[in-house]
């Protein structure tokens, strides 16, 4: 918004930028569109000099949870020129984009509306201050205070997954494991609804741009993303914790008695404790009809705010800047002259229910699988299946090298 002209304020409770967990995001090609538009060219040219590019990798594959192989990932709805950035990169990036428009360590604390539809429209903070403006946009996330103002409530809910993440660099494994992981993501599920992800960012070795001078990614080398996840139900209660410490051994402990084999496990284990997060899955609406159930007005949201998104379809970053695009396109309209500010709410939180809805409703389907297996018929097939499906693949490996050779 501000790059389009208008004056604009950015309030957000974090101090640091660069304090948040490290995961990586991928943007598909909409996003990227959307970012350079929103960016500039010179900032979007640099957060791009800090991708990987997905499509320069060899494709995603899935393990059991004793570390066969099971065959490729068909990953639903990847679109195959997204690339991969680190979390940290693109919010230093987002923040220097707003430069002096940015207020850290400004946490809000109510939202207030004068009736009628020209009535006023205040943020207070924390610290006593109060912000007036034409237009609020609460950009939020989970929880968002803005929609449980907008909606009466709030209009997430958890989605029965508690998952626990960190990084570890690739030459922290030994070296046949790093063999086994490759440079690619991966996906292990194991029995009781337990699963781990395994990202792979090398931003250096799979660069999207021929340009190391404009690199800015705070990744220094290949390095494993890795997100365990557990079904809330009979996740430990210690994984809602903060030392990283405790959550690493928490998490390895119940690994450990589903089942799961030493050789998946070593990413965690030789994992950074500072780096391990817990976090509970929330979800927004998978219909379009719930989502944004209000009035259009001068206050609206967006992002996870309004279609909170788990991280299994990696789409709800790159769902929030398409979001934050449309939205300043309809504002220019205003400023043109050619619509109204209520007609150009009204259309964004239109289209936004639809793409925001569709988005969840992909995320949930990993997410509902992983809790399919959670059940003692699910756990039984998980055991029963998994390695059948192991030995054929292994067979179909032996007999590619055999008619090759
Ligand atoms: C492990 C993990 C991996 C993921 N991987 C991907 C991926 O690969 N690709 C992808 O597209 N998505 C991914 N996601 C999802 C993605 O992170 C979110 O969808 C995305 O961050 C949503 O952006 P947002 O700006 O709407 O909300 P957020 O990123 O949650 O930002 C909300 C901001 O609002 C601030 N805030 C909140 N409340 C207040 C308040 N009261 N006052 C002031 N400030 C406040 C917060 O400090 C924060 O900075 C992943 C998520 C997780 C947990």
């Amino acid at each position: 918004m501000r790059r389009a002209g208008f004056d604009v304020v950015v309030h957000d409770r974090d101090a640091d930028p660069a304090a948040t967990g490290g995961y990586h995001i991928t943007l598909d090609r909409a996003a990227q569109d959307a970012l350079r538009d929103l960016l500039g060219p010179e900032l979007h040219t640099r957060l791009l000099a800090s991708a990987s590019a997905v499509r320069r990798r060899p494709p995603d594959v899935w393990f059991d949870w004793r570390g066969r192989l099971l065959g490729d990932l068909d990953v639903a709805g990847l679109d195959p020129d997204s690339v991969d950035v680190d979390r940290i990169t693109l919010r230093l990036v987002l923040a220097e984009a707003a430069g002096d428009s940015l207020v850290l360590a400004s946490t809000c604390t109510a939202v207030e509306r004068d009736p009628g539809p020209d009535g006023e429209v205040r943020a207070r903070f924390a610290d006593g201050s109060v912000a007036r403006a034409d237009l609020l946009v609460g950009a939020d996330g989970p929880q968002s205070l803005v929609v449980a103002h907008l909606a009466g409530r709030p209009t997430s809910r958890p989605a029965g997954v508690v998952g626990v993440s960190g990084r570890t660099r690739a030459d922290d494994l030994d070296p046949g494991r790093a063999a086994v992981l490759g440079p690619r993501s991966s996906l292990a599920v194991g029995p009781g609804g337990t699963a781990l992800y395994c990202g792979y960012l090398d931003p250096a070795g799979f660069a999207v741009l021929d340009a190391a001078h404009l690199r800015a990614s705070v990744t220094t080398g290949p390095t494993y993303v890795w997100g365990a996840m557990f079904p809330t139900a009979t996740a430990p209660r210690d994984l809602r914790g903060r030392d990283g410490d405790r959550l690493r051994a928490t998490t390895l402990d119940a690994l450990r008695a589903a089942g799961w084999a030493e050789g998946p496990l070593q990413v965690i284990a030789r994992t950074d404790p500072a780096t391990v997060a817990s976090y509970p899955f929330t979800v927004g609406p998978e219909r379009a009809r719930d989502t944004a159930p209000w009035p259009a007005g001068r206050v609206t949201a967006l992002g996870d705010a309004v279609h909170c998104t788990p991280p299994t379809a990696g789409k709800g970053a790159g769902t929030a800047v398409v979001d934050a695009h449309a939205l300043v396109r309809e504002l220019v309209a205003v400023r043109a002259g050619t619509q109204t500010l209520h007609t150009a709410v009204s259309v964004f939180e239109r289209d936004m229910r639809h793409r925001g809805s569709a988005v969840v409703e992909l995320s949930m389907r990993t997410v509902r699988r992983v809790l399919a297996t959670a059940t003692p018929a699910g756990s039984a097939l998980t055991r029963a299946s998994l390695p059948l499906l192991a030995r054929s693949t292994a067979l179909r490996g032996a007999r590619g090298r055999r008619s090759r050779t």
